[in-house]
């Protein structure tokens, strides 16, 4: 799949439920209005959408949420997706989570061929995890860290930077994860989605995390990349790897290689924009599997060259009405 830029898409991310466990502050407001279960895709509709990408050249196809290990019988859909790995028709299979479930699944995740997860964290002090989270207990997570480390699962801190919430706890956070032997990367809060506070309080542009960063560490420039959108720095006295994900201050979309499906089917071709495809209504309608084939490509030939970001004091509206955990990042 070629996009009109010439850019490759091999990468698709799909949120299989827009429900959580936590109402993390930047993410959601307080109260929800979740999906009625009759607009989701069931899990062999998910399944039949993620095969039809992987046999147009998705190569690494990432689950994510809300929170993806709250959908009932979710491993079902990890097991049935993994045949992809075993003949080799898919690179990578993995998920981002906020552990808060990693205990019970760390081992079935794994069996099921999935090497690397993403775990997101933004503090290690239980009273602030509370309240950024709202409803997570940090105990919960870090017990399921642990469990997938156990388990031989590769994990990646995912921690949002938050301006005068987390922010002198950065170094903190990196010198734990790298101690724990885990990668870590910073990202930017961006504007999706209605949430009870006013972004403008919570955005801390990494450039300026960087800067600060490099007075107390050396920070080696690295060329690795998983074939996301962080960059990525060596800390020299850690050992560890350091990525940023800075949609704002540093714009990553010439380099785009994924999609994002939701729950309901619907195609998304850039986190930032609205335009979308319906592959639901295929789907239900008894689509074929070229004609399935055809929308996926009709909705390709129309991603667009980037996203349309902007937090600043004169734009605090969300950029995109939806949040982010329809989408998943
Ligand atoms: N529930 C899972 C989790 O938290 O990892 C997966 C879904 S969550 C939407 C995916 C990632 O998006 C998390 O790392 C979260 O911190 C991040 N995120 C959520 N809202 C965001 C926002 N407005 N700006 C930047 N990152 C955001
Ligand atoms: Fe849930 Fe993840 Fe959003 Fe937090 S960031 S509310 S854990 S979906």
């Amino acid at each position: 799949m070629i996009d009109p830029f010439g850019r490759a898409v091999t990468y698709l991310r799909v949120s299989v439920t827009d429900r959580c466990d936590f109402r993390c502050v930047y993410c959601m407001s307080e109260h929800m209005n979740f999906l009625p279960k009759p607009e989701l895709l069931t899990l062999e509709e998910l399944d039949r959408v993620c095969s039809a990408f992987i046999h147009k050249g998705v190569r690494k196809l990432r689950l994510t949420g809300g929170e993806p290990l709250v959908r009932r019988d979710v491993m079902t859909l990890i097991k049935s997706l993994g045949r992809h790995l075993d003949i080799g028709a898919l690179d990578e299979l993995t998920l981002t989570t906020n552990g808060s479930q990693l205990a019970r699944h760390a081992a079935d995740l794994h069996a099921a061929g999935i090497r690397r997860i993403n775990v997101s964290l933004d503090t290690l002090k239980p009273d602030l995890f509370a309240e950024i989270t709202r409803w997570g207990r940090l105990p919960q997570v870090l017990d399921g860290i642990a469990a997938a480390k156990r388990a031989g699962l590769k994990i990646k801190i995912n921690t949002v930077a938050l301006k005068g919430v987390n922010e002198a706890e950065i170094p903190a956070l990196i010198e734990w994860a790298h101690g724990e032997g885990h990668d870590i990367t910073l990202i930017e809060t961006m504007p999706m989605g209605d949430i009870d506070g006013d972004r403008t309080d919570q955005y801390l542009p990494l450039s300026a995390v960087r800067r600060t960063l490099a007075t107390r560490w050396t920070l080696d420039e690295m060329h690795f990349r998983t074939g996301g959108p962080a960059r990525y720095v060596r800390v020299k006295e850690t050992g560890g790897r350091l990525g940023f994900i800075t949609p704002l201050t540093h714009n990553f979309c010439e380099s785009c290689n994924r999609v994002r499906l939701t729950c309901t089917g619907t195609l998304y071709m850039c986190l930032g924009q609205d335009d979308a495809a319906d592959l639901r209504a295929a789907v239900r309608a008894g689509a074929s599997d070229d004609r399935l084939s055809a929308a996926i490509d009709e909705a390709i030939s129309r991603k667009p060259k980037g996203h349309d970001f902007i937090i600043d004091r004169d734009h605090n509206r969300p950029a995109v009405a939806r949040h982010m955990s329809l989408t998943g990042g």
